[in-house]
């Protein structure tokens, strides 16, 4: 019996395993959550969490906050434009290098989206075809049309055009490379 209970007491100082803020509370009362919370949101389109007004992405915060009923859903601004068809850019990218090269170029666009979004989830592309030797691309935000533009620009050099023709947000870029 007194084994037993030493040894029990040599079990007591456990540390508590550590806990990130936001899941320290997951399971009690949801005004305390609502407190820890405040004006915590996340978007479960897209996983984008908001605070402070401010859009960003953690994969590991947002599966915490998914899991706490306390925490409100909303659809970010980034799948609410998406959801209406908003897009600011319009890319469109012609080379007979495009299907030589398929693979490096869609590479190329993609990481250049996943790298704008680490700073704006907002960003993103709605749509991309590609046909023949063009590729179209739409996006949320016209920064990210730019930067693709410019990135395939960067790599594969040939001519690159950017121009507003609609209105001052909205940016139209083509691309071309004859050879
Ligand atoms: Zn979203």
């Amino acid at each position: 019996m007194a084994r037993d209970n030493l040894g029990a007491k040599r079990e007591q100082p456990k540390i508590e395993p550590r806990v990130e803020p936001y899941t320290a509370h997951f399971g009690r009362q949801s005004t305390h959550n609502e407190h820890t919370h405040k004006g915590v949101v996340y978007c479960a389109g897209c996983h984008a969490i908001g605070e402070h007004k401010r859009w960003a992405l953690d994969e590991n915060r947002y599966k915490a906050l998914a899991m706490d009923p306390a925490i409100q859903t909303v659809q970010c601004p980034g799948c609410e434009r998406a959801a209406r068809q908003e897009y600011d850019g319009e890319v469109t990218l012609t080379s007979p290098l495009i299907p030589r090269n398929e693979e490096a170029v869609l590479g190329l666009i993609y990481n250049t989206e996943r790298h704008i979004r680490e700073n704006n989830p907002i960003a993103r592309i709605a749509s991309l075809t590609l046909e023949g030797d063009t590729i179209r691309i739409l996006t949320i935000t016209p920064f990210l049309a730019e930067r693709i533009g410019k990135e395939l620009h960067k790599a594969y050099d040939g001519t690159l055009k950017l121009s507003h023709p609609e209105r001052e947000e909205f940016v139209r870029v083509t691309w071309i490379r004859e050879e």
